[in-house]
């Protein structure tokens, strides 16, 4: 593992390589940052490590073995562990014992969820249910895409309704009409650009919108 500040600052150890956790150390290897997974599985570890540049067989459970893997160096630490739930709080509480300063934690319930925070988990994530909710947006509206934070404000990807095509956002008064705020307009053919009060919608425009979520669904839903 890289052992200069920089890189260390950004390391992270991804313990448990099931579907979630392989694709969280993936995509943190992709973006250039230095991973250590975890698995007890061999079967995994060895298919793993065509992929990953560290991958180790271990029961995480202990603050031992942690410590002997070097975990206590980590600054950020996802707990992949689903459906086992005494390995994943126990494998919380150790990183927690150990002083991790920044532990994931992954919940298959909202029992689970409690338990991890109760124990150390800074962040909790719920991918099942979140995608879940998500997907629900996305099959009954008319966004493209779909990002609710945890205070009820929502981004969303839309098409342009028939109602703005042919005015300037300024025209449109959105934010004061529909209590939503246009942040980016994308033209077929053509890149995202920042939006403007003088920037002209067009029908067939791409439109990134955000807001509270009952008011960005209402304004995806006049397209
Ligand atoms: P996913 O839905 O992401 O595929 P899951 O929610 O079904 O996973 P599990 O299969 O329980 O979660 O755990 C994910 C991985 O964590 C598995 O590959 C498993 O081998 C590993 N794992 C479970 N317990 C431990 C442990 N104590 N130490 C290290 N790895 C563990």
């Amino acid at each position: 593992m890289a052992k200069n500040s920089d890189k260390l600052s950004d390391s992270v150890v991804v313990i448990g390589l099931g579907r979630f956790g392989g694709a969280v150390a993936q995509s943190l290897t992709q973006l250039g940052h230095d991973v250590l997974a975890i698995d007890q599985d061999e079967r995994l570890v060895q298919e793993w490590s065509s992929r990953l540049a560290h991958v180790v067989q271990a029961n995480t459970t202990s603050v031992e073995v942690l410590t002997q893997l070097s975990c206590r160096q980590f600054p950020h630490a996802v707990v992949a562990i689903g459906s086992d739930i005494e390995a994943s709080v126990l494998t919380v509480l150790a990183l927690a014992d150990l002083g991790v300063p920044d532990i994931w934690a992954k919940a298959v319930s909202a029992r689970h969820g409690r338990i991890l925070e109760r124990t150390g988990a800074h962040h909790v994530v719920y991918p099942e249910a979140s995608m879940g909710e998500r997907v629900a947006h996305l099959v009954t509206g008319k966004m493209i895409d779909f990002i609710e934070f945890d205070d009820g404000y929502a981004i969303a990807k839309t098409r342009a309704p028939r109602e703005i095509a042919g005015k300037t956002l300024a025209e449109s008064a959105l934010r004061s009409h529909h209590g939503v705020t246009i942040v980016g307009v994308k033209r077929p053919r053509t890149d995202f650009t920042y939006a403007r009060p003088e920037t002209m919608v067009e029908p067939g425009d791409i439109l990134i919108v955000a807001g509270p979520t009952r008011l960005v669904e209402t304004f995806a839903g006049r397209t």
